[in-house]
């Protein structure tokens, strides 16, 4: 279901805070590239990961009557074929199925590794589009709405500068890193601010900025940003992120508490902003402060 746009006035209240405390990841913002080139440098050597476990070789204690009975030989390290590359290709092929067109939008998500952002025991339904716990109560978002919350913030445009509210595991961060040239993200919850660190660690992300703090208050000393998208509903969006998008910057949110609605807030002037609901959704909820 698809309202049409309205424009409405937004009041200038909240007092933006310094809230959310830098913790810089990685190594400063790379020079500003285009999509393309940044697809290009982050496509890992191949995407079978996680690369090979350490493979167990007899100690040198064995006789050597044993070493020839049981030659050393490593046996070939095997993926799993359910977290194979195959596979996160059907799920991109169903996601595509369900609608999202922007082919930017589908690369990104066929080379971002969801396993590696879950528990092993639960890395088996990576590619299914479902959302799976994460810990703490919050879920990994599923991959339709991961893709069309970044398709619609895209436009089919250039992205720039980037927000996300709620990183939890860190996959979305990942994916949105491979379509806008800097990606801030703010988590509330330490050990998953934490989480999403160790998990993406292994992808080096260059252009990818980890925040802890209070996502509410967006990230001032960052702002404007062309686009920012929330992984949380509240039962608004909070006036603190519709000041900091840049005029034309459009924002993506889940809103509302049991009934939730996927809305796309553009910037058409200094005060003034368009508001679209897109569909229906579900997400964790919007949470003030930090733990
Ligand atoms: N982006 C994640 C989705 C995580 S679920 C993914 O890729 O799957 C949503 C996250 O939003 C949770 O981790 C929750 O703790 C966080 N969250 C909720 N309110 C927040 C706030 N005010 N600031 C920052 N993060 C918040």
């Amino acid at each position: 279901m698809s309202d049409k746009p309205r424009t409405f006035p937004l009041p200038l209240s909240s007092v933006v805070d310094k809230g959310a405390k830098k913790t810089p990841l990685f190594a400063p913002v790379a020079t500003p590239q285009t999509a393309t080139q940044n697809a290009a440098r982050h496509v890992p050597p191949q995407h079978g990961y996680p690369g090979p476990r350490p493979v167990a070789v007899p100690s040198k204690s064995h006789s050597y009557a044993m070493e020839r009975a049981q030659p050393v030989v490593a046996p070939a390290p095997r993926q799993n074929p359910l977290v194979s590359d195959a596979v996160r290709r059907a799920m991109v092929q169903r996601v595509a199925r369900q609608g999202v067109k922007d082919t930017v939008v589908l690369g990104a998500l066929e080379a971002v590794p969801r396993h590696m952002f879950m528990e092993e025991a639960l890395a088996s339904q990576a590619y299914i589009d479902a959302s799976l716990p994460i810990g703490h109560q919050q879920t990994i978002s599923q991959p339709y709405i991961v893709a069309r919350m970044i398709e619609v913030m895209r436009n089919g445009g250039q992205l720039k500068r980037v927000l996300e509210i709620g990183t939890g595991c860190g996959y979305q961060a990942a994916v949105l890193a491979r379509v806008a040239q800097e990606v801030y993200s703010i988590e509330r919850i330490k050990p998953l601010h934490e989480l999403a660190k160790n998990n993406l660690r292994p992808l080096r992300v260059p252009n990818l900025r980890l925040h802890y703090g209070d996502g509410m208050l967006g990230l001032p000393q960052a702002a404007p940003f062309d686009g920012i998208i929330l992984a949380a509903a509240g039962l608004e969006v909070p006036q603190a992120l519709l000041e900091q998008l840049a005029m034309g910057g459009r924002l993506v949110a889940p809103v509302g508490a049991r009934a939730q609605r996927l809305e796309l807030i553009t910037r058409i002037g200094k005060k003034e902003w368009t508001s679209e609901t897109l569909e229906d959704c579900h997400f964790v909820p919007l949470r003030p402060g930090t733990a």
